[in-house]
């Protein structure tokens, strides 16, 4: 790719798979269609792989794998920066296919790709650092050290909820740590995993280093997860999946990575600045449309503040605004099947005595009707294990929970299957680090929301939300790279 082209980012009338290095779409012909979440109408067409593309995709990566590991990492490096400023070079195209998949505004999809670029050039410089480890022997005239080495061919499967993040955040580490890569896209957002490949080819990345298969879980991904070749499977998704994938991969005893589901708590305490945890609650629960891992779907306030709280709280939600534009607060979630899926989550909550406070409702009217919308929703007062406290609903829905102090509030926060990220609202430093230290979650946060990751910081969960590896920071090394130790004996005539 010349410096400063620009390439023709429009989602095409059938997203292809990238195999090899070339557009393919399946090998049987068949697609189905992407609909626009915010309208129903139909965006484009997709390839419905199944077993023989990935079969396809998975040689390829093979077969590049020899020439792209004797790189050094330096030089994966290089070709990662240059991906991620392409596609800051094309981050309004960018923008605009993430918007169009997903009706999100284009100002929280061009944070999105901004998102993407920062992981690339984290990612970049780590190819620079690549730290292993020496030290000393036992034996004289012996120097032992440990090197990280790749794992072969990288099996990736995405969620859809943050479509360009979630393709840097495996697949720039994959390829950083020298495996060649086969993502399995999400359906509901195959043009973005497209996009990504069409820049990353167009700069003159080998072929086969990065396949992008597209299709449904059960048809193309599922072929991935079973496929003996694919040396790691780095998952991203629900727990659901997640055990098959757990089982299917762990059973040929390839690497499992797992970033799955959460119920994340936020706890407000009677000493909390309120206006910040109300902000910090409602960013939690409804900002991407409550479709993130890391969804503060649990709130859970002390009783001596509780009825301030939820005053200001529903004040708040009353200012929200629900649509595609950059005024929205939020914009509508991803598919008709997950639509119904809340709904019928909240009808079961209602129906066992749990009260709505507001929404509860798909939105109607111009600008709705045609689309996947969700009012703005908060129940109150559902009992610790009802499903609806228990099971994760990935949409724009929290609920409310009344506690006499802070050793009940952390109870009922550690009373999940669950233990991705949770947050704590108080001004005590006492409570604070109490809160750090016996929270049951991979991420801990304090006066904040409860998602917020960092390029540079490790993220993922205890309990049903992962399998104790981290993706982002120098973490994610450790899921796509595994250790050599080595032993030089630099006088041989002395043994
Ligand atoms: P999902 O599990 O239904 O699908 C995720 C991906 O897995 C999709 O690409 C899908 O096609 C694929 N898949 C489905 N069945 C499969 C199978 N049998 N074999 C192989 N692949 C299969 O999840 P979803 O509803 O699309 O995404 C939402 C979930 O993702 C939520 O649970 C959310 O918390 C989780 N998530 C987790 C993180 C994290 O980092 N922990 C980040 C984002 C999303």
């Amino acid at each position: 790719m010349v410096a400063g082209a620009v390439l023709d980012l429009r989602i095409p009338a059938l997203v292809p798979n990238w195999i090899g290095g070339r557009e393919r779409p399946a090998g049987d012909g068949r697609e189905f269609a992407k609909l626009n979440p915010a309208t129903g109408s139909r965006v484009c067409g997709v390839a419905r792989s199944g077993a023989s593309d990935v079969e396809a995709a998975v040689a390829a990566a093979r077969a590049a794998f020899p020439a792209w590991r004797s790189l050094t990492p330096v030089a994966r490096g290089d070709y990662v920066r240059a991906i991620a400023l392409a596609i800051r070079d094309h981050a309004e195209a960018f923008a605009r296919v993430v918007h169009d998949e997903t009706g999100k505004s284009l100002r929280d999809a061009r944070g999105e790709v901004n998102a993407a670029v920062e992981m690339g050039l984290f990612m970049a410089g780590e190819g620079r650092r690549w730290y292993g480890r020496t030290t000393t022997s036992a034996v004289p005239h012996k120097t032992a050290m440990v090197v990280r080495q790749p794992l072969g061919v990288a099996g990736l499967i995405i969620a859809a909820n943050t479509p360009i993040a979630n393709v840097a955040w495996k697949v720039f580490p994959a390829i950083l740590c020298g495996n060649t890569a086969v993502l399995k896209a999400a359906e509901d957002t195959p043009a973005t995993a497209w996009a990504v490949a069409m820049v990353a080819h167009a700069l003159g990345l080998p072929s086969g280093v990065f396949n992008v298969v597209q299709g449904f879980g059960e048809e193309a991904g599922a072929p991935l997860v079973a496929h003996p070749d694919a040396a790691i499977i780095s998952f991203t998704g629900s727990t659901a999946v997640g055990r098959t994938v757990g089982r299917v991969a762990g059973a040929r005893l390839a690497k499992v990575c797992l970033e799955l589901g959460g119920k994340n708590p936020l706890i407000v305490c009677d000493d909390a600045h309120l206006p910040g945890a109300v902000e910090a609650a409602v960013m939690s629960a409804f900002s991407n449309a409550g479709q993130r891992c890391a969804a503060g779907s649990r709130l859970i306030v002390f009783d001596q503040v509780y009825d301030e709280f939820r005053r200001l709280l529903l004040e708040r939600i009353g200012r929200l605004r629900v649509g595609t534009g950059d005024d929205a607060d939020f914009g509508p979630v991803i598919n008709a099947g997950q639509l119904e899926q809340m709904l019928a989550a909240i009808e079961t909550a209602r129906a066992a005595g749990t009260r709505v406070l507001v929404g509860g409702h798909r939105l109607s009217g111009p600008g709705y009707d045609c689309g996947y919308f969700l009012a703005p929703t908060i129940l109150e007062g559902p009992g610790p294990d009802d499903p609806v406290s228990r099971h994760e609903l990935f949409g724009p829905i929290t609920a409310l929970y009344r506690v006499r102090g802070f050793a009940e509030a952390v109870a009922l926060a550690n009373r999940s299957d669950f233990g991705l990220t949770a947050a704590i609202w108080t001004r005590s430093l006492h409570r604070a680090m109490e809160f750090v230290g016996r929270i049951e979650s991979g991420v801990a946060v304090v006066n904040g929301a409860t998602y917020g990751s960092e390029p540079h910081m490790p993220f993922g969960g205890l309990k049903a939300s992962g399998n104790g590896l981290r993706e982002a920071g120098t973490e994610a090394l450790d899921v796509y790279s595994d250790w050599k130790t080595v032993y030089v004996n630099h006088d041989p005539g002395a043994t």
